[in-house]
């Protein structure tokens, strides 16, 4: 984690004024770009005048060349003169216009280039004139000469007058280069102060934000360390499994905890698939459970591991998400604690449970079974003893029938007597309506399911509960009707022992009518075999080794003393429902009735 104090301080880092600088900057840049295009331009006019006069030279002495050439074949008659004179009369064109390409050439020079390139054109016309009339007539007309002299008098004034232009025009120009960089030299000089100090202070601003950010970095990076050093201690030295799993179920990390319930080394399962390890009994509904967590929810599960060394274990874990930014899910963080031990003592205990009360239910009975026969003991053996009387009286004769008479109504007496213990038990055991008050049956069935919880954990059996969506209360004995509910939900459990553990799941479904309220409890286990459907209610038939055979016919004289009926709604090899038929409230059916005739 970073904290505070690793923050950079403002001071040391003059994002602003790095800015100026560095807009100065590219100021003096553009600035200096100015400069060299400026200066860059005179010195490129100069460079290419420079040499304009040497090829002006070059220019005239060819022509003059050419009317030397001219001359010697008109005094010689020598063909070669003439050839060559022809050949400069057939190319100063071209020589010209490559003249005119190299030099830099002002407007005005620029025309009298033009008048020079004109007087070449009369030299060359006069020229080829004199020299015909001479190949005619072997004498050289004067008229022809006077105007071939003429052209090259011109030729020459047109050629002077362009030579001082050009000298001029290379004068101004020289003048010019010699002003620009003395107009730029002082701009320079700023300039390359300006250039100095931006560039060293922009430099020193940057290393020092540099050197800032490093001292950052290195601050943060020690925290972050230290941070996962803390992260890393406090998830090593957790005692419960933590791991983090990826979308695909490979485990990211694991604690060293984790790894011991797993019987592993870390290298053995790090992006290996964590459903491996989980039975299978248990590994589907993991990992529906893993994929909600997923989609974003949190939960807790039960399940049980074979480690990696064969060791069976019960898990508890909690699932919650983890989202780095995203929206999406990209790990699983499940905290797990070994329950075995508590499991196996928590099955202990209720081992000894269910035999204590199983043995105490006996005693009891016991109890209750000598107690009536100690009380109908008494008035059966005077009835026996009367009736052995009244066999003797009957033998006697003659006959005493006053006295049989006698020992007859002693005999029915004693009987009435009997009757009337057993009648005064059934009083005794008989629910009384004065204990009745209204009692809410879905409260009922969540604190019934709540005390049947770890059983229903560690059978592993998934609990639907489908109550109506008002709550429904009926007059009744609530232990009572909390014993009807707890025994039927105990045979439904018992009852899927057989099957296997992915099969399991009890369902309690309720609903009203208008006057009555059903409760259906229904399990998934192998149901009741078709023979023994009708003894199910009867009293002491049991199919458990441990059974009583009580359960079912105390449940039904509960539930018959309170109005209702219990009865087996359906029973296949695919599992048993039972239907428990109460009466509601009358209060709560009169609202049920308005409520349904307002609806009408
Ligand atoms: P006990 O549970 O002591 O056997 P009960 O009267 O509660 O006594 O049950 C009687 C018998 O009815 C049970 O032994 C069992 O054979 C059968 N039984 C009860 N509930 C179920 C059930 N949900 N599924 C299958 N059989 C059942």
């Amino acid at each position: 984690m970073i904290n505070e104090e690793s923050k950079a301080p403002r001071s040391a880092y003059p994002r602003s004024l790095i800015l100026s600088f560095a807009a100065l900057l590219l100021l003096a840049s553009t600035y200096c770009v100015y400069l060299f295009v400026r200066v860059d331009a005179v010195t490129r006019t100069n460079n290419r005048r420079a040499p304009s006069v040497g090829r002006l030279f070059d220019l005239r002495s060819r022509t003059n060349d050419a009317v030397q050439e001219c001359f010697a074949f008109v005094i010689s008659g020598d063909e070669a003169e003439k050839r060559d004179f022809e050949t400069w009369a057939a190319n100063y064109e071209q020589f010209s216009r490559s003249f005119l390409q190299q030099a830099a050439l002002d407007a005005v020079s620029r025309e009298q280039f033009d008048r020079v390139l004109e007087q070449q054109h009369q030299i060359a016309g006069s020229g080829r004139q004199m020299i015909t009339t001479y190949a005619q007539t072997g004498v050289v007309d004067r008229a022809d000469f006077d105007a071939f002299e003429h052209d090259v008098d011109q030729f020459s004034r047109a050629m002077a007058v362009l030579q001082r232009q050009l000298e001029s025009e290379w004068a101004t120009s020289q003048q010019n280069t010699a002003l620009v960089w003395h107009q730029t030299r002082t701009e320079s000089l700023v300039l390359g102060a300006v250039f100095a100090v931006l560039s060293a202070t922009l430099l020193f601003l940057l290393l020092r934000r540099f050197h800032a950010y490093d001292q950052l970095r290195e601050k943060a990076m020690t925290s972050i360390m230290e941070s996962n050093r803390r992260f890393r201690l406090i998830f090593e030295s957790e005692p419960q499994c933590v791991k983090l799993v990826d979308r695909e179920g490979r485990l990211v990390d694991i604690n060293s905890a984790g790894l011991q319930l797993l019987e592993a080394e870390r290298e053995d399962v790090l992006g290996k698939c964590i459903f491996d390890v989980i039975v299978e009994e248990d590994r589907e509904r993991f990992i529906k459970a893993s994929q909600a967590v997923l989609r974003g929810e949190s939960n807790r599960l039960e399940f049980e591991i074979v480690g990696l060394k064969g060791q069976h274990r019960t898990m508890t874990t909690r699932q919650v998400p983890i989202r780095y930014g995203s929206d999406e899910t990209a790990h699983v963080l499940s905290i797990t604690e070994d329950i075995t031990e508590k499991r196996r003592i928590e099955q202990q205990l209720k081992d000894h449970r269910d035999k204590l009360a199983h043995a105490s239910r006996v005693n009891l009975l016991g109890e209750l079974v000598s107690s009536i026969a100690h009380e109908l003991n008494q008035p059966l053996s005077a009835a026996t003893n009367y009736a052995f009387v009244l066999e003797k009286l009957a033998s006697e004769s003659p006959v005493q029938t006053a006295a049989i008479r006698e020992h007859a109504g002693r005999v029915r007496d004693q009987a009435h007597r009997a009757a009337e213990i057993v009648r005064g038990i059934r009083r005794l055991l008989k629910p009384n309506p004065a204990d009745n008050q209204p009692t809410d049956i879905h409260q009922l069935i969540e604190s019934s399911l709540g005390i049947m919880g770890p059983d229903l954990r560690a059978r592993g059996v998934d609990l639907i509960t489908q109550l109506h969506a008002e709550s429904l209360t009926v007059d009744g004995h609530q232990v009572q009707l909390q014993q009807v509910l707890m025994n039927l939900f105990q045979n439904a459990i018992q009852a899927m022992d057989q099957v296997e553990r992915s099969r399991r799941t009890l369902t309690i479904h309720t609903v009203s009518t208008t006057e009555h309220i059903e409760i259906r409890v229904k399990d998934t286990g192998n149901g009741i075999e078709s023979e023994d459907k009708r003894d199910v209610f009867r009293t002491f038939f049991t199919t458990k080794p441990e059974g009583m055979g009580m359960g079912l016919a105390v449940a039904r004289s509960i539930i018959e003393a309170h109005q209702g009926s219990l009865v087996v709604e359906e029973s296949t090899p695919r599992g048993t429902v039972f239907l428990v038929v109460l009466p509601l409230s009358g209060e709560f059916a009169d609202e049920c009735c308005e409520s349904k005739s307002m609806h009408c």
